[in-house]
This record gives C-alpha cells, structure tokens and sequence, in this order.
C-alpha cells in the first residue's frame, strides 16, 4: 500500500477545502463519508439488507436510500445502530481499502470525516484545527444553521485537544484560503519525501 496520511477534523474546520487542494495536485483521496454513501447504493448487498430489515419505504421512487429516515431509526436505537454498522461498516472498510491499495498517486489521503481519526492504514496524521469560534461562524454560514445545532453536532465530536495529541501535522485554518493552499503545498512537499522514504525496500 502507498504511504497513507489521516486527514481529520472537526465539522467546518476544513477538511473538503484541504482535500480539495490535495486533489489538485493529484493526490487519491479515500473518503470514508463518500464511501458510506457508495455503500447503500442501489443494487448493493448492504441495500438490500437494510430494506429486508427495516422496509422498502426507505427507499425513493429511483430505489436510492433515503439516509435521514434510517438515521432516525438508528438514533434512537443503539441495538440496530450496532446491527447496520455491523453490514456498513465492513463494506465502507473493502471500499476504502481499495482505492488505497489501487491509488496512483505517490502517496494517498484517508479522509477519515470528523471521528477519532486513528485508523492501522493510516502512517501519519494530519489534523485540520480552528478556533471553535471560526468553525461556528463558518459552519453557520456554509449550512445556514443556527449556532445551537451547530453546538450540539460539535458537542459529539472529539475534542480538538483529543484530536491534537495524535496529530503528526497539523494546519491551523484561521486564516486565508491563499494560506491554507501554503500550508498544502508545504506539507505535500514533506509528504513527497516521506513517500520516498516509506517505498524503499
Ligand atoms: P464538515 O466536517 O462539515 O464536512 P469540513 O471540515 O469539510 O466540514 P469545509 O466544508 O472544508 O469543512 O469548510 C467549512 C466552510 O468554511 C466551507 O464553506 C469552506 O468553504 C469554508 N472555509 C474553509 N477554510 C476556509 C478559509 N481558510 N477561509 C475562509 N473560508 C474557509
């Protein structure tokens, strides 16, 4: 497998703006948000389960799944939450797995939403961190969301402390979107060359 970097962060704090700069410069990005979506799409095993399971009314007039109607089931009932983890998540895992193990790029990101990050893939871990107020302020205005909600999802998520301890690098994205590219560009560098290094025999 080509050397792997995390890529993880808080809700706002940058990540898509960050893996989107990685994208232009040719970098293969593992989404794993991406992938739960490819997951569940029609004509998939995990689709089929979870129709069988909780019904067909779940399903669009297209036969797409409708995600919000199982998210509600789920969050209320963690014995069910574990049972569509249990078909998910194995197959996010597979999906992954093989965009890493088919990328053509020198290295790869694992762009791992806003978990806990840590993943046996992963050779180093780049965290995306801003002042909870930026990420408030931004959140705000990308989803047009009241501060409460946007509250209330950050209040799930890992702490930025939590996140920062196991971070190799980290962009701290208060600034300009012309700095943030900087700090791309300078990490691609580093990872270039530490590529190099992991693809020696
Ligand atoms: P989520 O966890 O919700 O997927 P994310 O970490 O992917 O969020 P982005 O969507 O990349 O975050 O960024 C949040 C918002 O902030 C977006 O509207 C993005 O365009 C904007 N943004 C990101 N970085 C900057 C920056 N340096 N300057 C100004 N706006 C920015």
């Amino acid at each position: 497998m080509v050397f792997v970097v995390g890529l993880t962060g808080g809700i706002g704090s940058g990540k898509t703006a960050v893996s989107d700069l990685f994208t232009a410069l040719d970098i293969t990005i593992a989404d794993a948000d991406v992938a739960s979506r490819i997951v569940v799409e029609p004509g998939t095993p995990a689709l089929k389960s979870i129709t069988e399971r909780f019904g067909s009314h779940l399903l669009d007039s297209k036969g797409r799944l409708d995600r919000a109607a199982l998210r509600q089931i789920v969050f209320k009932d963690s014995g069910e939450r574990k049972w569509l983890e249990s078909i998910t998540v194995p197959a996010i895992l597979t999906e992954l797995r093989q965009i890493l193990d088919t990328a053509p790029s020198d290295y790869a990101i694992l762009m791992l939403s806003s978990g806990s990050g840590q993943s046996p893939w992963v050779h180093r871990n780049l965290v995306v961190d801003v002042a909870q107020d930026v990420q408030l302020a931004r959140v705000m205005a990308r989803d047009s969301n009241e501060a409460a909600q946007v509250k209330a999802i950050m209040a799930t998520q890992p702490s930025r402390e939590t996140r920062l301890d196991y971070a190799d690098d980290v962009i701290t994205n208060g600034g300009s979107l012309v700095e943030l590219k900087d700090a791309v560009y300078s990490l691609h560098q580093q990872y270039l060359s530490l590529a190099r290094e992991h693809a020696k025999p």
